[in-house]
């Protein structure tokens, strides 16, 4: 109002804007010089060398001598992302696994774990997070600081509205609950909340997708959609979107939880598919399976249906990529081959349909990395270029 100079506000705005660029340039990149970073982002070297400086102090970035050993003369300083400084948490909270995931302020892996049967019970399982992450939290601050944890999120299989309440989880039977401020008053870190397929979409985006729209369907006991537009999760007028294994396909079909029929994941999720496979006391063996004129009927009738539904999504959205991620499409490549067999719309378009690479860590990955997309206040995080999974061993 009536100021005519540049206030505070406007020099913090600007100071936030250059970091942000900054911090972006140096997480695609890997490590730059200050005289790179000052030609890529077209700031100058002064506010280049001050924007470095404070980020070294905050342990953001840190410097390092190992340049271009060739190059006669003083070797370059390079400016690169300080992964001894900070961590964060993701996690995926199934009902019958708790998949956790710390990654670094890299972004690269730094454990993983597996906690089987997580509580039905919301009191029980915030307390079980509790006891399980704070003697971790501890080991890792000590080696990670002065940052230390940067927040946590959980990736819920259910509908998380958008005052990031839990609103529904078919299998827990959750309703409107608030996870994320029970959470808060045990764990002193930013806690965020999402739904499991968006999180798992933001993964795959992070991690080996840098595109800007991306379809990631997954399928294990539902089926779930995780939409990225233009970088961003896309959730919908309350954050309901994506509920796609409640699209109709049948509708004289079965009763679906939802309160309609034939709807798609009773036809295409693979645990469908599990309990129709082992009715016939068959065991996961596809080749022997589709040996079998009565499994192989089951499998064809499967993928039918999942052309069905991916038909409709392919129709509404025109994708670039879908990624599709389930245990037995991950271990069935020529699955999707198969799949793409049964699009044959002339108005069928997209670019490719291929299998997750994250597989059953995506959602908690993709949640550790929305956790620091937004310490880092950056609108992209791109690991695309790092070989975090084979130099980790951790997802082999
Ligand atoms: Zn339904």
């Amino acid at each position: 109002m009536g100021d005519y100079g540049m206030s505070t506000g406007d020099a913090n705005y600007i100071k936030n804007l250059n970091r942000r660029i900054l911090v972006e340039h140096i997480i695609k990149e890997g490590a730059l010089s200050r005289s790179e970073l000052s030609r890529k982002t077209g700031l100058n070297k002064a506010t280049v060398s001050a924007q470095v400086s404070s980020m070294i102090e905050d342990g953001i970035v840190t410097e390092t001598k190992t340049g271009d050993m060739t190059t006669p003369g003083r070797k370059p300083i390079l400016v690169e992302m300080d992964g001894d400084s900070g961590f964060s948490i993701g996690i995926d909270v199934d009902d019958k696994e708790v998949r956790v995931v710390f990654i670094d302020l890299r972004g690269k892996p730094i454990h993983t774990e597996v906690i089987q049967n997580g509580d039905k019970d919301i009191d029980k399982l915030v307390s079980e997070v509790k006891e399980y992450l704070t003697p971790l939290i501890e080991r890792f601050e000590s080696s990670h600081d002065p940052i230390g944890l940067t927040g946590i999120c959980l990736g819920i299989h259910g509908i998380i509205n958008s005052e990031d309440e839990i609103e529904f989880t078919p299998k827990q039977q959750w309703t409107h609950v608030n996870l994320k401020e029970l959470l808060e008053k045990e764990i002193d870190a930013p806690i965020y909340i999402d739904n499991n397929a968006n999180l798992s979409a933001y993964g795959e985006q992070v991690y080996f997708e840098n595109i800007p729209d991306l379809f990631s369907i997954t399928l294990y006991s539902g089926i779930g959609l995780g939409i990225i537009n233009d970088h961003t999760i896309y959730r919908g007028f309350r954050g309901f979107a994506g509920e796609i294994g409640h699209m109709v396909i049948e509708p004289h079909g079965p009763a679906c939880q939802c309160g309609n029929n034939g709807c798609w994941e009773l036809y295409a999720s693979e645990r469908v598919l599990k309990e129709k496979l082992s009715s016939l006391g068959k065991g996961n063996d596809f080749e022997e399976l589709l040996s079998d004129p009565a499994a192989k009927e089951i499998i064809d009738e499967y993928i039918e249906y999942l052309g069905y539904g991916l038909n409709n999504i392919i129709n509404i959205f025109n994708p670039q990529r879908i990624v599709l991620n389930g245990a037995l499409i991950n271990q069935n490549p020529d699955f999707i081959k198969r799949i793409e067999g049964t699009l044959h719309s002339k108005i069928n378009s997209y670019e490719s349909i291929r299998i997750s690479k994250l597989g059953e860590y995506a959602c908690a990955l993709g949640g550790a990395a929305f956790v620091l997309k937004n310490y880092l206040d950056v609108n992209t995080l791109d690991y695309v270029h790092y070989d975090f999974f084979n130099e980790t061993k951790m997802f082999a």
